[in-house]
């Protein structure tokens, strides 16, 4: 059980008894030194797996968490988020504690915000809602009442985005709509857990009698609300494990703060504190390029920075590539991708992180122009799809029928059992061609068909039943298993994560440090969100920027501060002017026209535009279209039957918009068609031919559809 651990870590995963506090930098093994920990004190015999609760910061770490302590003997402790272990404690002690059922949990809270504005009359736009929001979450995390908002704002200097005084309106009126309405938030779940452990003794003790031992991952995010939650679990025991990286803090907008990590050993002060430095994870490439950018940093969780050590061998230098906009930035990005597949990196360790979610859009769709299969993180709940449901409805049904279906061979064990089963859902051994809807089906069959194999491997001998029931449990958590495909997720999203290959894009000033941070504070968390980003990657790490937004815009964005000194030719922060030189590589020119037109404008009203869909269409979506509307009609015509022919659906040809846009380009040769936004090369060779005889006038037979088919 230690033999995987060095001996720090051994140290940590030993300390059993006492308060335990693990400072250290990413990738030093601190995930892996509690569960190991874990693990061995149950093996041990000194912890009971039931009473350890191991609390990490997504549903995704608790579910990776729960699979590594199986793996390792452990199956039965409970690994889940602050947020899941109190809405279980509630569900369960609601009917004891206040009667009835537990109120209806909110979605989002947006829109019952917004009514309450209404009902205040004050008026809000989109942005200031989304603040506001925002703003009464922070409230509640940081325990501040309605009536108290104000007062907070003046005693921290806190840079409200309203007149706090209305803000605090809007906050009470929400709070009573939710009373009014019998539904509750995300934050109430927490508040309430807190309020009735702190009112109900005989319910605190019942749950202290459950949990002896707590173990906390990523510690420096915890907020004053979960830290007041862990403190009642506790009570006046210390059996308290904590571990994290003050460089990591990401979510002190939120209210969480890492004085609770760094004021441990005040707190506690025979605690047994351990620093791990040993960086199994990157290269020392990735690391030096780490430590550079921790070594500019500012303010308290910069104090306590550790210089982080790689373990492994050497690998590629991180890449610098500037491109000219950012459609250039996403097709370089997909096809350097591409490249690494071909290369053997699989699609499952490559990521591509961005600084906001809006961002994914064109590397969607430059991944599905490179043909390269992609996973889109936060975005529909992988049990939530509809054909995993289906899948699930099969297994049961098989299980239930005993797995005795005569398609099956006892003999080949559940894998083989789950394939056929799955194989009437469409699943298959090979993956259909291309991207789209059809293979994202395939996808998550896919997913689950590895998931019975890793579940088999890790508990031999089991049966369709016991999947069905472990399915049952990662459904309950939210806990998707990984999808062969690329990653894109947005920084915040990738915490506690790694991959062989890892794509920061966007990395301009505006975007990182995103604009709206303004104080040093949200400065310096811009830069350990770039440092969280940086040590997600073990080999391959890829930095880029673009120096305009969109194709022929004008060429004044900067890269991004943080990589002044780090950046080859770049000098370090404070030194204007000397930037750019050799060792950055230029992303390759622009396919065809781009960078010859000028800032994308509506060619109706001449408005800058800045939106993805109307950049494709050259003008504002309800600016008049002069559009060909009987040519976009054949060309849909024609995608119908195309689409049918390669079995996917209608927008893996082409989207509405890219239609559009042609229709109304009417483009009279193939480098006019390229220069449309959406077809990329593949897709002109795929479909040119026959687009631009639909354009000409000229009836296209069926099956003809383009030059070259690949299906
Ligand atoms: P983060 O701060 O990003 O959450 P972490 O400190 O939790 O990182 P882990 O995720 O536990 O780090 O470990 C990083 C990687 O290094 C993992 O792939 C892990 O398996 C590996 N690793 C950690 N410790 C060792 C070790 N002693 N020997 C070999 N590999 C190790
Ligand atoms: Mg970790």
């Amino acid at each position: 059980m230690l033999d995987g651990l060095d001996p720090e870590q051994r140290e940590v995963a030993m300390a059993l008894h006492g308060p335990v506090c693990v400072l250290a930098g990413a990738g030093t093994g601190k995930t892996r030194a509690i569960t190991h920990r874990i693990a061995y004190g149950v093996r041990a015999g000194i912890l009971q797996p039931t009473s350890v609760l191991a609390v990490t910061f997504t549903n995704r770490a608790a579910g990776e968490m729960r699979g590594r302590l199986r793996q390792l003997g452990a199956g039965g402790v409970q690994a889940r988020t602050f947020h899941s272990a109190a809405l279980r404690q509630l569900q369960y002690f609601w009917p004891k504690a206040v009667g009835g059922d537990l109120p209806r949990l909110l979605e989002r809270k947006v829109q019952l915000v917004a009514e309450a504005a209404a009902r205040c009359r004050i008026r809000l736009d989109r942005n200031e809602l989304r603040d506001v929001t925002s703003e009464i979450e922070w409230s509640k995390v940081t325990q501040t009442v309605p009536a108290d908002y104000p007062a907070v704002v003046a005693k921290t200097q806190r840079d409200a985005p309203r007149d706090p005084a209305e803000i605090s309106q809007i906050y009470a009126m929400y709070e009573q709509l939710k009373r009014d309405r019998s539904v509750i938030d995300f934050e109430d779940v927490l508040l309430l857990t807190v309020a009735i452990l702190q009112d109900r003794h005989d319910i605190a003790d019942h749950v202290r009698r459950q949990y002896q031992h707590f173990v906390v991952d990523e510690y420096q995010d915890v907020s004053p609300l979960q830290q007041r939650l862990l403190d009642l679990w506790l009570g006046d025991r210390d059996t308290l494990c904590v571990v994290g990286d003050a460089s990591q803090t990401i979510y002190s907008f939120t209210g969480a703060t890492p004085d609770h990590l760094l004021n441990f050993r005040t707190r506690h002060p025979n605690a047994t504190v351990v620093k791990l430095v040993r960086d199994y994870r990157s290269t020392p490439q990735v690391v030096h390029l780490a430590n550079g950018l921790l070594g500019q940093a500012r303010g308290r969780a910069a104090e306590h920075r550790l210089e982080l050590v790689s373990q492994r061998e050497s690998g590629p230098d991180p890449a610098h590539t500037e491109y000219a906009d950012e459609p250039a930035e996403a097709e370089g990005t997909a096809r350097r991708i591409r490249d690494l597949i071909a290369a053997g990196v699989p699609a499952g360790e490559i990521a591509v992180l961005y600084r906001v979610n809006s961002q994914s859009e064109i590397y969607e769709q430059a991944l599905a122009d490179a043909g390269v299969p992609y996973q889109l993180r936060g975005a529909e709940r992988f049990f939530e799809r509809a054909e995993v449901r289906e899948a699930g409805i099969a297994l049961r049904g098989a299980a239930r029928a005993g797995g005795n279906d005569s398609l099956l061979d006892d003999a080949e064990g559940l894998p083989a059992e789950v394939r056929a089963v799955l194989s009437t859902k469409g699943w298959t051994t090979e993956p259909p061609a291309g991207s789209g809807a059809v293979r994202d089906r395939w996808e998550s069959l896919a997913a689950l068909v590895r998931l019975a194999e890793d579940f088999e491997q890790a508990k031999p001998g089991a049966t369709l039943s016991d999947l069905v029931a472990e399915l049952d449990e990662r459904a309950a958590a939210q806990h998707a298993p990984t999808v062969q495909g690329v990653t894109l997720a947005s920084l915040h999203s990738a915490k506690g994560l790694e991959w062989d290959a890892v794509f920061l894009v966007g990395l301009n000033e505006g975007m990182m440090p995103i604009t709206y941070a303004k104080t040093d504070e949200q400065i310096e968390e811009e830069r350990r969100l770039l440092y969280v980003g940086v040590t997600r990657a073990r080999f391959h790490l890829s930095l880029s920027w673009s120096l305009s937004r969109s194709p022929g815009g004008r060429a004044g964005r900067r890269p991004s501060r943080f990589l002044n000194g780090l950046r080859p030719g770049s000098v370090a922060l404070g030194m204007r002017g000397a930037v750019g030189g050799g060792g950055i590589e230029r992303g390759p020119g622009p396919v065809v026209k781009r960078g010859r037109r000028g800032p994308a404008r509506c060619r109706v009203c001449g408005k800058t535009l800045t939106d993805a869909g109307e950049m494709k269409l050259m003008r504002c979506d309800d600016c008049p279209s002069d559009m060909d509307e009987a040519l976009y009609e054949r060309l849909r015509d024609w995608r119908a039957v195309r689409a049918k022919e390669i079995s996917q659906p209608a927008y893996c040809v082409f989207t509405d918009k890219t239609l559009m846009a042609i229709a109304e380009a009417v483009p009279g040769s193939a480098g006019e068609l390229a220069g449309i936004s959406g077809v990329g090369a593949r897709k002109l060779d795929r479909f040119g031919t026959a687009v631009l005889a639909i354009c000409a006038g000229e009836t296209v037979e069926e099956g003809l559809g383009g030059a070259v088919d690949e299906v």
